[in-house]
């Protein structure tokens, strides 16, 4: 069909903290939460939000709930604390 190839070409590329932000407007926190779960997204991990007093999914320790930002949780820090910082600017989420 060719509306839905025209529509995957003309789809916005939206960063996942827009995205996530635009699914608990809404639907929710907990839709968020099944967004996350489903998909592998890079980057995003649950660590604990001050703000929503619970674990949250967040994007480089940014809440995907309600943006806020959050502490990682100590258990998963890598020991010898390198990172991999990557660009995310062109990526289709
Ligand atoms: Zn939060």
């Amino acid at each position: 069909m060719y509306k839905t190839i025209k529509n995957n070409v003309m789809k916005k590329l939206k960063h996942i903290t827009q995205v996530c932000l635009e699914i608990y407007e809404e639907h929710g926190q907990s839709a968020v939460f099944d967004y996350v779960n489903e998909r592998d997204l890079p980057n995003v991990q649950y660590e604990y939000c001050k703000a929503c007093d619970t674990e949250s999914p967040a994007w480089m320790t940014q809440c995907l709930v309600c943006g806020q930002k959050t502490e990682p949780i100590e258990k998963e820090f890598d020991v010898d604390g390198e990172v991999t910082i990557d660009d995310f600017s062109d990526e289709e989420l």
